[in-house]
């Protein structure tokens, strides 16, 4: 049998937290909030530490933060002596898990964060160029950086690495501000498919690290039902409607940025499609739409977070009900209805209730297709719930 190290022999400081934050921790949890810390004195800014329970017990290796409210990020139940080789086997596991749940795309997200034990690291695939994310203190360290991105250049052999900075994480975790470029190679554009649709991609444009690659099983899955005249409302550069197209007499695309119509649009002559692409105010267009007594016969409705935290739910879900009810006042009897929420706060449960109440509303009804989540490149880790955020409906108007 194999014996664990003892934690002491690692030299890493240790890192007290409460009764609450163990119990935290032993339900498989890998968070713990700085007020469920009880010493974590002169520990520096992403150090690597060891964590222990009130008594000195020793819980696992984490990944500390001085500034953000998460302050432990759990990276191993164990003693780590050696991190760069920890780091390394964890991309290896999370490169051979896409390997068996990834198919028809060369674009997919190669490490998921907590989900893939490697928390605070973002890494997705378009094609030749991986984009990368570090998101953490601890993942922003030089030596860090260099593990992840040898690891990475040797086992997927990509063109270009580009590294995607939000300046607004950096600022919370209190790091010097960093721009967005390329840190190895030179190559920022690039073209990828999923599901034999082609997107574009530029690695230095673009919202998140380019696509919305969680959606991708959803395209798929939409596609089968679609049909006639289709509406994609927050279609961003185009990932629903160009799988809509595949199948519907005409599509629409509506999304109130600019940038993301004219990839769009790109993507559409890539694909050899005609699609309509509308720049508008999503919540004004429906109203229009609706009022003037537009008709379609299948509606994807793929909105923002609106509520980035719990506090939200409040506003959030009455727009959510606005955008179904809406959709619902247009849909053609048979008609499809995609409703999407990538709010995680926005729990499966609420967004049914949100889309019951429009119903009643409206007086019709739905018939539940499908209800979906996140790609499997995007794993849901059960005892990690924030790990699962995507939520999407497809039904069928019944009457
Ligand atoms: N369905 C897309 C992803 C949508 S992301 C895909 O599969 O790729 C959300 C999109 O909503 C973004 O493109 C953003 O520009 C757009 N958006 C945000 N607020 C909006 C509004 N009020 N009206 C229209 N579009 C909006």
């Amino acid at each position: 049998m194999l014996k664990k190290s003892p934690a002491s022999a690692t030299g890493l400081p240790t890192v007290k937290v409460s009764r609450r934050g163990a119990s935290r921790l032993k339900d498989g949890h890998v968070w713990v909030y700085r007020s469920d810390l009880v010493s974590a004195d002169g520990v520096p800014p992403g150090a690597l530490v060891n964590v222990a329970d009130e008594r000195g017990k020793f819980l696992g290796t984490a990944l500390y933060s001085s500034s953000s409210q998460i302050a432990i990020r759990m990276i191993s139940p164990a003693a780590v002596g050696d991190l760069p080789g920890l780091l390394r086997e964890r991309i290896q596991t999370a490169i051979a898990y896409r390997e068996r749940v990834v198919r028809d795309t060369d674009a997919y997200r190669v490490v998921f964060s907590e989900a893939d034990f490697l928390p605070g690291l973002i890494v997705d695939r378009y094609h030749d160029i991986l984009s990368l994310q570090v998101l953490t203190q601890a993942m922003d360290a030089e030596t860090v950086r260099q593990t992840v991105v040898s690891e990475l250049s040797e086992r997927l052999k990509p063109a270009a690495i580009a590294e995607r900075v939000d300046p607004r994480i950096r600022e919370l975790e209190q790091l010097p501000a960093r721009s967005s470029g390329l840190i190895q190679g030179e190559k920022s554009s690039t073209v990828f498919s999923m599901n034999g649709v082609r997107f574009h991609y530029e690695a230095l444009e673009g919202q998140k690290t380019g696509a919305f690659l969680d959606q991708r099983e959803n395209y798929a899955a939409v596609a089968q039902y679609a049909r006639g005249e289709a509406l994609d409302v927050f279609c961003y550069q185009g990932g629903f409607a160009l799988h809509l197209a595949q199948h519907c007499s005409s599509v629409t695309g509506v999304d109130s940025s600019r940038p993301a119509l004219e990839v769009a649009e790109k993507n559409a002559a890539l694909n050899g499609r005609e699609i309509e692409w509308v720049e508008a105010n999503a919540f004004d267009l429906l109203r229009d739409y609706a009022d003037a007594g537009r008709q379609y016969d299948c509606i994807v409705l793929d909105p923002p977070a609106f509520a980035k935290s719990k506090r939200n739910l409040e506003t959030a879900l009455p727009a959510y009900k606005e955008l179904n009810l809406r959709a619902l006042k247009m849909l053609r009897s048979g008609g499809i209805l995609v409703t999407c929420s990538c709010s995680y706060h926005v729990a499966h449960s609420m967004l049914l209730e949100v889309l019951a109440q429009a119903c009643r509303d409206v007086h019709r009804n739905l018939r539940i297709l499908e209800s979906r989540s996140q790609a499997k490149d995007h794993p849901m880790l059960l005892t990690v719930p924030e790990t699962a955020y995507l939520k999407c409906f497809i039904s069928i108007i019944s009457y």
